[in-house]
């Protein structure tokens, strides 16, 4: 028995990870701990239903809340960030990081820290803190078992006995729903059409990150840091059929790569049976039937994200910190209605710059405090550039 903890449960890959638990034959999982921001009612109904030992809420005004809709459990419960601290320390075997944002990094890094097996859903850990948290987990002897679908295919993919035969790795991305739109329609485009992503079923953040491709920036240092590459061999090709969803590239000309329908449940269950192959409820793929599989440049004009993510992370120190910062209040302004959809790139690059002024950006994060304090500087610099950007418009 494979005892789990899932941080982030209520949302898309938490909801699927307890699908795969909750199907799976009984007795192959118990859960240590369940955990989300606010929503006590599904957190408490999901904790129910897989018998959880313990529930954590991040928001603290929502702890009375949650005793009550466990009322009548035995389950042990906190509420507040140290709650959700708590939960990640507890003895599970396996943990599913897939809180949203830098939010999940204090809880991964608890689960990284008592080397447990950390199923990594939760890029924005690595993006804030690569060298610091890869070091981390060497440490502790932490198994990373990657989740975003691209790195999970990579890491199957990737024959790391032979690491010198390998050229690059190649990302795919779906191209999200505004792959073939001009930008005139991207500058007027709503936040329901930015998260009506075309393949995948996944919470609002991500959507947005995939429609602006800053999604596929994030990924790009994601590769570097767990594959210990340079971005000079991280790819990224637009698949917008979503069924290849990373290939290594080896110095005989091979390309292995792994395929699957677009469904998460595919590299969460294989990270959730690591080194084992469980069952999923996954439609099968029909190759016979895909009769098109087309791939193609990304076009750096209408999606800089990429790009601005590279150069972030050859900019290193805490640059990478700033970015993502940056990202999450630029995709918060634009889901309320702040600013428009091409202002999330301009919002991102001007936090970047100003980080560079100040001269904060280059200092290398001697430790998670300094990498908290990026957070928050790149978050201030973006809000302010917001905020300019909001004034800007109600004069025009
Ligand atoms: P969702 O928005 O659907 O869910 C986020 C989860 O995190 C919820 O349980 C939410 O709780 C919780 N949460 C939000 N803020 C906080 C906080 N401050 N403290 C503690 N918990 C918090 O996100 P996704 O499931 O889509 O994505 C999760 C992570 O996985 C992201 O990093 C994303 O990039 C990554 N990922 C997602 C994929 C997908 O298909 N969805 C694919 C690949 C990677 P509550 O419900 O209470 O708000």
């Amino acid at each position: 028995m494979r005892s789990v903890t899932i941080l982030g449960a209520t949302g898309s890959v938490g909801r699927a990870t307890l699908d795969l638990i909750e199907r799976a034959p009984e007795g192959a999982f118990s859960v240590v701990a369940l955990t989300a921001n606010s929503n006590v009612q599904d957190l408490a109904q999901a904790a129910r239903r897989v018998n959880a030992q313990f529930c954590a809420v991040a928001d603290a005004g929502q702890g009375a809340a949650l005793a009550d809709a466990l009322s009548g459990t035995s389950i042990r419960h906190g509420a507040g960030p140290d709650a959700v601290l708590d939960a990640a320390q507890l003895p599970a075997d396996w943990v599913m990081a897939a809180i949203v944002g830098a939010a999940g990094l204090p809880p991964t890094l608890a689960a990284v820290r008592r080397g447990a097996f950390v199923a990594l859903a939760n890029k924005e850990a690595l993006v804030c803190a690569g060298p610091l948290f890869m070091e981390a987990a060497r440490k502790s002897g932490a198994t990373l078992l990657p989740v975003d679908s691209e790195h999970n295919a990579i890491f199957q993919s990737f024959d790391e006995d032979h690491r010198g035969g390998i050229r690059r790795i190649i990302l795919t991305a779906s191209g999200g729903p505004f792959r073939n739109a001009s930008k005139e329609r991207m500058a007027a485009a709503t936040p329901a059409q930015a998260v009506a992503h075309p393949t995948w079923s996944m919470g609002a953040k991500i959507s947005v990150d995939s429609a602006t491709m800053f999604n596929k920036g994030l990924e790009i240092i994601e590769a570097c840091h767990l594959f210990d590459l340079p971005d000079d061999r991280v790819d990224v090709l637009v698949h917008p059929e979503s069924i290849v969803h990373g290939l290594v590239e080896y110095a005989d000309g091979g390309l292995l790569a792994q395929l699957g329908e677009p469904d998460m449940r595919t590299p969460i269950g294989h990270a959730l049976a690591w080194p084992a192959r469980m069952e999923t409820p996954v439609k099968r793929l029909d190759l016979a039937q895909l009769s098109d599989l087309s791939f193609h440049a990304l076009d750096d004009d209408r999606f800089p994200g990429p790009s601005i993510a590279r150069a972030a992370f050859r900019a290193g120190g805490c640059a990478p910190a700033v970015l993502n910062a940056a990202n999450e209040i630029a995709v918060d302004a634009f889901l309320n209605g702040k600013i428009g959809f091409l202002d999330i790139a301009g919002v991102v690059s001007d936090a970047l710059e100003q980080a560079q002024t100040e001269g904060f950006g280059a200092r290398a994060p001697n430790d998670f405090d300094a990498v908290y304090a990026a957070d928050r500087q790149g978050r201030r610099f973006a809000s302010d550039t917001v905020q300019d950007r909001l004034q800007s418009s109600k004069r025009a």
